[in-house]
């Protein structure tokens, strides 16, 4: 059989290979490392045999398949950690997680407590030893139901029932037999590190109408050393927690009288929420956009039109209605609805395309109290929206534009490693997806080819497109290594047919625009909450809501004080007074707990020779300059 590599390079094995015995055949290195094996579109049991021309990629602990492989494998060692400790034990489901995994478990009359973590982890580490073999067995729904009943496990009995016949996995492992579709590791001795974090309570099947089970969270990991790592990174992130930060340097506020997920900007925040917008905005007037601004709500009608009310109308705040007529308004979800009827207010050459229409428009969604965190999941949030109406032929280059765009941003504040994921259709089940073969052949090429020139580092995933078009979705790695998911560019066939969207094209007849949608940032909120977790509060001096304080010695100085900030509010900069009765080291811990970039220390000494003396945030004293002096070379860092 014809092996195809992610290079595409391909290379003939016998059927039945391995993707192990593949991984071998590359490198001893590889065969070390390896986790797992893509086969086609799934992850596959690195000794699961192969038996048909593929496509296979091999995973290692770089890959998120991979993690996810080595931490569903840890989800089963918890498990038999726990039934070792607490016999008797029901286990719902275990899956793995972005940090690790977890697994509901109903542990009866016995209760887990925060202490008992301790001996879970001593049992998982005398299990791992044992080096037990994952091993996958198919069997029929009579045989599972027979297993899981005699077991007494009522809530492996019900996945069961619905399941078909015939697509029934167990894997089983030292003493643990797990209804489970894997994939997982060859044994238990990968495991090399283990912590559990926490206990937490969760209904069964995310219904609160049902039984609250025991969720336990852990993190395992392939290396000790790696485990060290996390946990300074996580201790460094509760320092940087953007809600903490947040309070602290008042930046923004949630008020559980507003309502919870809406959070209210403080003056701080406003100003760095509009130092970016102002950034944007020139960047993309050079770029041809134009500006739009649409109304919050909009006629239930108009939702059912964009096809959003079907997907969202339920689970979303629900319709205002009106006092007389009987008209329902929704709080709007997304931009893009409102943007086509613009595009539909007057005929469109193709002379004029591509259109490009942005907006920072605020859009609210309904999200579980559960699911909410600060300004990086809110029920309220403004997306640095822009929808791009364009002809079939224009995508390439509007794409190219767009990877631009991003580009200059991320890099602009500080964040210098980033990565793409290229969503296609599933070439399989073509009938899943709306627009024609050709169109999508045509987006799809465009967007692979933008990400090469660009020299992207993306990954590929097919069957990953919305059923409306392909996309590109951009992370970006923070300070402390957290991966972060942030703006995406996604190709849209399906609003222009839905709002009747046309152009006249050069052959004088009428055409369908494409549309693209795209938010470099996602939102102004999730963006700006990742960067006072990426900057720990030390905001880049363009973005500091607060650039200078001037702290006077004693308040005979307060005089001298003013007449520094009004030279520096002439010039633009953001500056505030100390004028507090304090010494002058509680002035500055003060500023420096603030994260104020610069404090200027004015007493006797620079009054008479008109000066200031500079400290800067982290370099400490930088000395005695004249005013005029301190302002050029704040100016020029500024431009
Ligand atoms: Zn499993
Ligand atoms: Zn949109």
């Amino acid at each position: 059989m014809n092996i195809t590599f992610p290079d595409g390079s391909v290379k003939e094995f016998d059927k039945g290979t391995s993707g192990l015995e593949i991984a071998k055949s590359i490198s001893h290195r590889l065969a070390k490392e390896a986790l797992g094996i893509k086969v086609n579109y799934d992850i596959w049991d690195l000794h699961r045999p192969i038996h048909e021309d593929s496509f296979i990629s091999i995973l290692t602990w770089e890959d998120k398949g991979g993690k996810m492989v080595f931490w569903h494998s840890s989800a089963h060692l918890m498990a038999e950690a726990i039934e070792a400790v607490f016999p008797g034990t029901k286990f719902g489901i275990g899956p793995p997680i972005d940090n690790g995994f977890y697994y509901d478990i109903d542990t009866g009359e016995q209760e887990i407590t925060q202490a008992d973590l301790i001996q879970l982890e001593n049992k998982m580490r005398e299990l791992l030893a044992e080096k037990s073999q994952y091993i996958r067995e198919d069997i029929s729904k009579k045989e599972a139901v027979a297993y899981f009943t005699e077991k007494n496990d009522e809530y492996k009995q019900e996945l069961i029932e619905e399941l078909d016949d015939g697509e029934i996995t167990l894997y089983k492992h030292g003493n643990f037999v797990d209804l489970c579709k894997g994939p997982h590791l060859p044994n238990t001795s990968y495991i090399k590190a283990v912590k559990l974090f926490a206990i937490a309570g969760a209904y069964w099947r995310g219904d609160e109408k049902r039984k609250q089970l025991t969720r336990i969270y852990g993190i395992t990991f392939p290396k000790q050393k790696l485990l060290d790592e996390y946990l300074l990174m996580l201790e460094e992130a509760k320092k940087r927690d953007h809600r903490k930060l947040g309070r602290e340097l008042e930046i923004f506020m949630i008020s559980d009288k507003v309502g919870s997920g809406l959070p209210i900007w403080l003056p701080n925040g406003v100003i760095i929420r509009e130092k970016l917008i102002e950034y944007l905005k020139k960047e993309q007037k050079q770029r041809g956009y134009v500006q739009v601004i649409a109304p919050i709500i909009g006629k239930k009608e108009l939702y059912i039109t964009s096809g959003h009310y079907e997907k969202y109308g339920s689970d979303s705040f629900q319709p205002i209605k009106t006092p007389s007529e009987g008209e329902e308004y929704m709080l709007k979800p997304m931009n893009c609805p409102h943007h086509c009827e613009i595009y539909k207010n007057k005929p469109h050459s193709y002379r004029e395309l591509p259109l490009k229409m942005a907006e920072f428009g605020t859009v609210y969604r309904y999200e579980q109290s559960g699911e909410l965190n600060g300004l990086v999941r809110a029920r309220g949030f403004t997306q640095d929206d822009a929808h791009i109406f364009c002809t079939p032929d224009q995508l390439k280059e509007e794409f190219l534009d767009v990877v631009d765009i991003i580009e200059i941003l991320f890099r602009k504040l500080g964040f210098e490693e980033f990565s793409a994921q290229i969503s296609l259709r599933d070439p399989n089940n073509k009938e899943k997806y709306i627009g024609t073969d050709e169109a999508w052949e045509k987006s799809e090429l465009a967007i692979i080819e933008a990400v090469a020139e660009k020299e992207l580092n993306a990954v590929t995933e097919i069957g990953e497109a919305a059923f409306y078009g392909p996309k590109l979705d951009f992370m970006v790695k923070d300070a402390l290594g957290r991966q972060w998911q942030l703006g995406t560019v996604q190709v849209d066939y399906n609003l222009p047919e839905r709002f009747d969207l046309t152009y006249i094209g050069e052959d004088n007849q009428k055409h369908r625009p494409v549309m693209i949608h795209r938010a470099p940032f996602g939102s102004m909120e999730r963006f700006i909450g990742l960067l006072i977790e990426h900057s720990g509060g030390d905001f880049p001096l363009w973005l500091a809501p607060r650039q200078v304080i001037i702290l006077p010695i004693s308040d005979k100085y307060i005089n001298y004080a003013k007449k520094i900030w009004k030279s520096l509010d002439n010039n633009e900069i953001r500056t505030s007074i100390d004028d507090s009765n304090e010494k002058i080291g509680r002035k500055i811990r003060d500023a420096e707990l603030g994260k104020v970039p610069y404090m200027l220390i004015v007493g006797e000494k620079e009054e008479a020779e008109g000066s200031v003396s500079v400290r800067k945030r982290k370099s400490g004293d930088l000395g005695q300059v004249k005013l005029d002096e301190f302002i050029n070379s704040i100016s020029k860092e500024l431009n």
